[in-house]
């Protein structure tokens, strides 16, 4: 097949797709199956679908998950595609156990938005205790909230676009717009906002919590993948490794034979899926060996103007969401340029990013002893 014949546009031919993938996988591993789980109302038919197998002499459970950011798990179910078919019949079925993870955010993959129905960033939202956090807003957020919050209808795009980027970049250094595209800090203070991580654990944080640890519970090495996009380099995958690794970023660069690879900095922000679902292995299980890693793929540049375009986006797509369009151009324009962010239907993006999922996932896996 080729790469770009995995990608499909709508939540329920990706989910299709992934599902009959199934009698593949069960021709190398007879125990396969699937697991699904729904999210919000049964009938509005919100799954998350895995596809699972476990090793007879259980030592490594290897688990990849897709679209915790909605939108961005068209790109994900394209990669587990490409996964099953060229990485999965080179792994050791008596040994390593399987939990590929369909589209953890089903009402937003299907609406192509990234947060969950609640307008929740599920990852801000892996906290136990949102006690600390409740109302809580960084002073840049506070200092900028009349454009974080919507509070009116997109009446002229164009317009609202210059008043955007002039203000933008007045009011914010680099480093803060920097900061918007590839690690925003979370607010916890206002449910129409950008980056809003939410006053409980959402239901699909708190099943996938639950479910990891039983996952994890019968094997010694738990090796993690989540895949993104929008952060980093343009057409390129940054690996990224949590807190919880012992080692530092140049050490994981040599052992993987990549560059960009780099450790979580995370001092502002709260409720990081990948570096919750590690600590909570590290804890519950403090014998067991873990490498929790998120992998981006990046879809604009790393420039000012790509930062601006991105936040650009964010804040147009929220306020179109909660509040309207005057003009139906407007609305499209709006969901192009979310799309080109998180979903780029480019060709070329989608072949590169294709040979920098392989060789990610080959690197990792071959650390891993795995491959
Ligand atoms: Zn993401």
């Amino acid at each position: 097949m080729t790469e770009n014949s995995f990608f499909n546009n709508d939540y329920e031919s990706s989910r299709d797709h992934f599902r009959n993938q199934l009698s593949s996988i069960a021709k190398i591993r007879q125990d396969a199956y699937l697991d699904t789980y729904y999210i919000g109302d049964r009938e509005d038919d919100n799954s998350v679908d895995i596809l699972a197998s476990d090793a007879s002499s259980r030592k490594t459970l290897l688990t990849i998950t897709a679209g915790e950011h909605g939108i961005e798990g068209y790109t994900g179910s394209a990669l587990l595609s490409m996964f099953i078919e060229n990485f999965l019949p080179h792994l050791n079925p008596e040994t390593t156990g399987l939990r590929l993870v369909h589209s953890v955010n089903p009402w937003g993959m299907r609406h192509c938005r990234r947060v969950t129905e609640n307008n929740v960033d599920m990852n801000r939202n892996y906290l136990l205790d949102f006690s600390q956090l409740r109302d809580r807003a960084d002073n840049e957020y506070e200092k900028h909230k009349s454009l974080f919050n919507p509070e009116a209808p997109i009446q002229n795009l164009n317009k609202q676009n210059s008043f955007l980027l002039s203000y933008l970049q007045k009011n914010l250094t680099e480093k803060e717009l920097e900061r918007l595209k590839n690690t925003p800090g979370g607010q916890y203070k206002y449910p129409q906002g950008v980056f809003y991580g939410g006053s409980v654990m959402e239901e699909t944080t708190r099943q996938l919590a639950d479910r990891y640890k039983e996952w994890a519970e019968s094997y010694d090495h738990i090796v993690h993948i989540d895949l993104h996009t929008g952060g980093g380099p343009m057409n390129e995958l940054t690996m990224i490794f949590m807190d919880g690794d012992s080692r530092s970023a140049s050490e994981l660069q040599k052992s993987l034979g990549r560059k960009n690879v780099s450790k979580t900095n995370n001092e502002d922000v709260s409720g990081d899926s990948v570096e919750f679902l590690q600590k909570m292995i590290q804890t519950v299980y403090p014998e067991k060996r873990s490498v929790f890693a998120l992998f981006e793929f990046g879809t604009i540049e790393e420039s000012t103007d790509g930062y601006l375009f991105c936040a650009k986006a964010m804040i147009n797509e929220n306020q179109l969401h909660f509040e309207g369009a005057r003009f139906s151009e407007d609305e499209m324009s709006v969901r192009n340029d979310f799309t080109r962010l998180f979903n780029p239907a480019d060709k070329t993006w989608q072949s590169s990013i294709f040979k920098e999922a392989e060789k990610g996932f080959r690197s990792l896996l071959k650390s891993e002893n795995l491959i």
